[in-house]
């Protein structure tokens, strides 16, 4: 079964970097398909690569991935246990935000995702993988909040990135973190494996606070 996950993950990758579904293959040097193990309990959802991911090909290795490997360490979680991955996987130029309809171009391989890791646990950093999960949401009002769905726990986290720039944010991302512990502990004593259980299906539509991170 786990061969069968990572072949599976193996070949979604092989999907994302030869991926033409919209422009932004244009511009990337490589394409952040995600890493993780394909069994992680944790999944953890950013916005789109930056510059040092594009040139790697790998999520979170620049600045805000260095925070996330601090905040990961508070909680005892290593990341080599948890899976990371983007709402669109290829570097928008200049890391402007992603547009509508590259979010929804992409939006099938973080679906695959979901329900090949099939995690117990996922967290959304920054508002257009918050945008996902809980639709109309502002994230200063839901940050820290989980919500059940099935036998997984959603919950919604500001972006490292926006604790890197805004310092009254960063004791709020760490509080948050430290949710997670509890959480993986709740959701495992009503597992989701066998059954799929399907993630929300709504349309999600991006709507966002205008001044919202
Ligand atoms: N910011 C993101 O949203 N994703 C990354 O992979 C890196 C920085
Ligand atoms: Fe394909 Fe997503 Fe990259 Fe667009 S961002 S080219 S949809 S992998």
């Amino acid at each position: 079964m786990t061969t069968e996950r990572a072949a599976e993950l193996a070949k979604l990758n092989d999907d994302v970097r030869a991926c033409p579904l919209c422009d932004l293959c244009k511009t990337r040097t490589h394409a952040v398909p995600g890493d993780g193990p394909p069994g992680a309990e944790v999944m953890f959802i950013g916005e789109g690569p930056g510059y040092h991911e594009d040139q790697r090909g790998l999520p979170f290795v620049g600045p805000a991935g260095r925070l996330l490997d601090e905040l990961l360490a508070s909680i005892d979680l290593d990341r080599s246990k948890v899976y990371i991955t983007n709402v669109v996987k290829c570097r928008p130029p200049n890391n402007r935000d992603p547009l509508p309809h590259e979010i929804e171009a992409c939006a099938p391989y973080l679906e695959r995702q979901l329900a090949l890791i099939k995690p117990k646990v996922v967290v959304t950093l920054g508002r257009y993988s918050m945008a996902r999960f809980f639709p109309g949401a502002a994230i200063s009002k839901v940050h820290g909040q989980p919500k059940r769905i099935a036998d997984t726990i959603y919950l919604p986290l500001y972006h490292p990135a926006a604790a890197l720039h805004r310092s009254d944010l960063m004791a709020t991302v760490k509080a948050d973190m430290l949710k997670i512990p509890a959480l993986l502990q709740e959701a495992r004593t009503a597992p989701n494996d066998g059954a799929d259980s399907p993630p929300p299906q709504e349309e999600a539509p991006v709507q966002l606070g205008l001044f919202d991170l």
